[in-house]
């Protein structure tokens, strides 16, 4: 029989801190298909029944794509009965309990995914057949990867599957405040230093699993009754999904997450007894995932059945269809978001660097397979690890400095949502830009304390300088600028230490001989996430970083998405086997050069002058901004 020819996509699992997508990708980097869902919170659950008592609709609030019927009546596993009221609703995604609390749901979670992923096969079922009918060869998924928010932690039933505590407790979570600020003071600083240098990261802050874990195992009941009788399991995200994709079989964390707990040993890239000691996590008693490469094969994917009653049959029928091919379609791409966007902008040159501008900002600079310990409060974190390509120098673990700015994409939504100064994210910008400056307002958005370069658990955020003359377009701007500024200070951490490195490093030859940040080692900074959509933050931005750096918008929109498919695209051990693309320079000129403007680039005044007077009313120039 002659074989008949496919045209390869890869799958990529994208779960976020806001919303969970699957995206389809194809050799040249184009989205095929491509679904997402928004978490639902109280708000939105209330916002939703509300809109069902008015029109008597029997909808989901949780949106799921098809058909919600059923969901209170099969409820399973996977939605408990308790999680529905009168109303049918059911628990949110995300939940805010207490101030500085933040968790999410593991099932819906989960739930989400399948819908997502479900989704996407209905278009291409749908493509498909108008391909077949037009003389094409229809898509094929062939591999799938996952992105995943990171430090958030999980802790489930061996027996059940089932999370023990009922919520992951989500990385901006602030519970452990108390908890790491006693340690803290009970370690000796060098003892502090140590622990920073085997992990890679400041371990008594409230972002990272391990604080998160002790306290579940102090502060819960039922988790402490699992770890003692041995039924406990632990995972960040990506564990929590893989395990359940593959029906339970496969128990991982790739490289790029596990630096994120706080247990892992930069150097052996195991866990590190010494810290799990530390935190007094026996890992005789919890079962704690496999760490393994970004790039290698998991398991293959499968479906908890529990979700069926989120489709209709026709959906659930393909996904059934999908899950019972031959060859099976493996799961063999894992990365933490940033590390994936980090991936996804291609920045695989060490001495390069990308700024995601999601819920929370976040750079990574590539520092390859040298492992820098900042001087300057910026972190080490493991940035990728592809085993099976083939150039020597790629195929070891990369490594990465890290900052982040804990609140940059929800002071937007916190002026949307608790100001109500606009109505919708992309109008924060062109009010920001309303005014030429913030007219003495300083607003440091520090809502759940500080993070690089400061490290201030303990910072909350503060608006200074209010006056009569203050407008709402001040406000906005000082947020915005808050947000780009906390991004200026880490870069300019960075390059402190890469500058120092350059000394000794072929990698950072780019040495600066004073000391004036704007002579920063990097030229420029590849931006991705949400809020790097708006021109006007950006320009905001490459104001704030002066002249030397420009900031560069990929095409590729979803970049850490596109980070999770490349990663499984790379992990067949034998270059011929890989459908998509063979090694880097191969996506480079597949994605990049494919025909397509490159970026985006924002750098000097008259740039920014062009994009505000050609999307500009005549109003918005009479109310002036005169500095561009
Ligand atoms: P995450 O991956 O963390 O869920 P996203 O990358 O999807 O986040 O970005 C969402 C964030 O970006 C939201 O907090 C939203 O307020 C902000 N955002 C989205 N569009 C814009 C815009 N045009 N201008 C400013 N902020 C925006």
């Amino acid at each position: 029989t002659v074989e008949n020819k496919i045209v390869p996509l890869v799958a990529s699992i994208d779960v976020g801190t806001t919303s969970t997508r699957v995206i389809l990708f194809n050799k040249k980097g184009l989205e095929i298909a491509k679904h997402q869902i928004e978490y639902s919170t109280s708000a939105s659950l209330d916002k939703a029944s509300e809109g069902r008592r008015n029109s008597n609709r029997d909808s989901s609030p949780d949106a799921p794509l098809f058909s919600a019927e059923g969901v209170a009546i099969e409820a399973n596993q996977y939605l408990e009965i308790e999680d529905l009221d009168n109303e049918g609703r059911i628990d949110p995604t995300l939940r805010f309990p207490k101030p500085g609390w933040v968790e999410c749901n593991p099932l819906n979670i989960l739930a989400n995914v399948v819908q997502c992923f479900t989704a996407c096969l209905v278009s291409v079922a749908t493509v498909n057949k108008e391909r077949e009918e037009n003389g094409f060869d229809p898509y094929k998924v062939v591999c799938i990867g996952v992105a995943n928010m990171r430090e958030t932690t999980i802790v489930w039933s061996k027996k059940t599957g089932l999370p023990v505590y009922k919520y992951g407790i989500v990385w901006n979570d602030v519970r452990t405040l108390d908890l790491v600020t006693e340690r803290k003071k009970n370690t000796p600083e060098e003892k502090q230093a140590y622990f920073r240098a085997k992990s890679g990261v400041p371990i008594f802050s409230t972002y990272f699993s391990c604080s998160k874990l002790r306290w579940l195992l102090d502060n819960d009941e039922k988790v402490k009754e699992a770890y003692e009788s041995g039924d406990l399991m632990f995972g960040t995200v990506d564990s929590w999904l893989i395990y359940h994709l593959t029906k339970q079989k496969t128990h991982v964390t790739d490289v790029s997450n596990a630096s994120r707990t706080g247990f892992m040993n930069l150097s052996s890239l195991q866990y590190d007894d010494e810290l799990l000691e530390y935190w007094g996590v026996d890992k005789n008693k919890i079962i704690l995932p496999k760490i393994v490469s970004s790039s290698e094969y998991y398991g293959d994917f499968s479906v908890p059945t529990n979700t069926k009653s989120r489709l209709t049959a026709y959906a659930w029928d393909l996904l059934k269809e999908f899950v019972s091919r031959e060859p099976a379609v493996p799961i063999q791409g894992c990365l933490g978001d940033q590390s994936a966007s980090l991936v996804g902008q291609m920045a695989f040159k060490p001495g390069s660097a990308k700024c995601t501008y999601g819920t929370g900002c976040f750079m990574l600079y590539n520092t390859g397979p040298k492992k820098l310990l900042s001087k300057h409060g910026a972190l080490t974190t493991l940035g990728y690890w592809f085993p099976h390509l083939d150039e020597k120098e790629h195929a070891e673990p990369h490594f990465a400095l890290e900052g982040s700015v804990a609140v940059a994409g929800s002071v937007v939504q916190w002026l949307r949502d608790n100001l109500r100064l606009v109505s919708r994210a992309e109008d924060v910008g062109p009010l920001a830009v309303r005014v030429p400056n913030t007219g003495g307002v300083v607003f440091v958005p520090a809502f759940s304390g500080l993070f690089a370069p400061y490290w201030d658990p303990s910072a909350r955020g503060t608006i200074l300088g209010l006056s009569q003359y203050t407008t709402a377009s001040h406000i906005a701007r000082a947020a915005l600028e808050g947000v780009c500024f906390q991004a200026r200070a880490i870069l300019k951490a960075m390059s402190s230490d890469a500058r120092h490195e350059g000394k000794k490093d072929k990698h950072f030859k780019n040495e600066v001989k004073d000391n004036t940040y704007e002579q920063s080692v990097l030229s420029s900074l590849s931006v991705d996430g949400g809020m790097s959509k708006s021109d006007e933050v950006m320009q905001i931005q490459a104001n704030i970083l002066g002249p030397c750096v420009k900031v560069k918008r990929s095409k590729i929109a979803e970049s850490t998405a596109f980070g999770a498919a490349i990663a499984a695209a790379m992990a067949y051990e034998n270059p011929s086997d890989r459908p998509l693309w063979k090694n880097f320079k191969d996506i480079k000129e597949n994605v990049l050069y494919g025909g397509r403007p490159k970026e985006d680039a924002f750098k000097d005044p008259a740039t920014a002058q062009k994009i505000f007077l050609s999307n500009s009313t005549t109003e918005d120039r009479r109310q002036g901004w005169t500095r561009w």
